[in-house]
């Protein structure tokens, strides 16, 4: 065992907490779950088979060798491909049962070559983002004149660029925009009416009045991130790290601590050491110096501020407030977890939570509960 990583630690009942509470807020529409980047970094064996026993039937990933990986976790469950199909890869989309989120003219056209039996895919209808996607034009003009269900798709979707701005412009833009694309498949006569749609992504949820459509799409809501950003978090924390202390020091009143020099004891301090740094994912730029707070730790059961750059496998802690009979080498504290949600990691590390979840390193030590 590796003595020196730092524990990662899941939580599988959370994470399905969190699937359910959203599941009430989309209502009657299916809910799906979004499973790319590993399931933004908590492992899709980890989180795949958790979400599917809160009930989730249908995920999403980016990549096809993550859809193969999500198929052995989830046998049953429909599986979708958001970053778009390459022909040359159609065996492994029928073998596996996949679905790939088709966006362009040559993606459809390569569809059609499809065998029988082929599982249907999505259309991606780009609103907003200019990123991925048919434009609306094209989408309009596509279900005007042809059948989806005879080109092998079975969902239209887009995505939101701003969802935790409900009152953003192009929120209002992307739904009224999207609605309309609706309408037309929902039309008398159209050849297209039994065609669902998905639109809202974590966010999403939180918009009032927002119509859900038949399946939503969350992902970042389901860790534990604020989808409600600004707000107080609706979710249950869904992952804890904590790391060992490795060494406590005394450090005299004006010795500087770490790499540059960057923090400076204005007071006789303590500093613990600890072992995790920016190989395992946690932001450098959580550093505490001159110019940025940076990061903190809960140290038996106190937030204490970082002191000094983060380095590579190591993060200094002043933790001078803390009684010298309550942390010794061996111990761990908490870097992400209880009132230390992703989302103010992030900002301490200059970034948004979703990078935070997604650098989850290689080193830690994982481990599941709540089965
Ligand atoms: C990542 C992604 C989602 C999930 O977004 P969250 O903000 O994590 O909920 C939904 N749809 C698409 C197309 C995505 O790429």
């Amino acid at each position: 065992m590796d003595d020196h990583a730092a524990r990662l630690t899941i939580d599988c009942s959370a994470l399905r907490a969190n699937w359910l509470t959203l599941d009430r807020l989309s209502g009657a529409a299916e809910t799906g779950a979004v499973v790319k980047a590993d399931a933004y970094g908590l492992g899709i064996e980890t989180a795949v088979p958790a979400l599917a026993k809160a009930g989730c039937r249908t995920f999403f990933v980016a990549h096809l060798s993550e859809a193969i990986r999500a198929r052995a976790a989830a046998p049953e469950s429909a599986i979708y491909v958001l970053n778009g199909f390459a022909s040359g890869r159609m065996q492994d989309y029928v073998a596996h049962r996949l679905r790939p989120v088709l966006g362009s003219a040559g993606e459809i056209d390569a569809w059609r070559q499809r065998p029988e039996g082929a599982e249907l895919a999505a259309l991606h209808v780009d609103t907003a983002m200019n990123r991925l996607g048919l434009r609306l034009d094209a989408a309009l003009s596509l279900v005007n004149t042809t059948s989806l269900a005879d080109l092998g798709i079975g969902l239209t979707m887009t995505h939101f660029a701003s969802a935790e701005e409900p009152d953003a412009a192009d929120t209002r833009d992307q739904i009224s925009r999207f609605s309309a694309l609706q309408a037309v498949i929902q039309a008398p006569g159209s050849p297209n009416r039994a065609i669902p749609a998905s639109l809202c992504n974590s966010s999403g949820h939180f918009i009032p009045g927002v119509p859900f459509f038949q399946l939503s799409r969350p992902g970042y809501a389901l860790y534990g991130g604020n989808p409600t950003t600004g707000r107080p978090n609706p979710m249950q924390p869904v992952i804890r790290l904590e790391a060992p202390v490795v060494q406590i020091l005394d450090v005299p009143a004006g010795e500087a601590v770490g790499y540059n020099g960057r923090w400076v004891a204005r007071r006789d301090s303590r500093i613990a050491t600890v072992s995790c740094g920016y190989a395992d994912g946690f932001p450098r730029n959580a550093g505490n110096g001159p110019d940025h707070p940076g990061g903190t730790a809960l140290v038996a059961g106190r937030e204490c501020p970082f002191a000094g750059n983060v380095s590579m496998d190591l993060i200094t802690i002043d933790v001078t407030g803390i009684p010298a009979a309550s942390l010794k080498p061996g111990d761990f504290v908490t870097l992400i977890g209880d009132a230390l949600d992703v989302d103010r990691v992030g900002a301490a590390g200059r970034t948004i939570g979703y990078e935070i979840l997604t650098n989850l390193g290689r080193r830690y030590r994982r481990g599941a509960i709540g089965g």
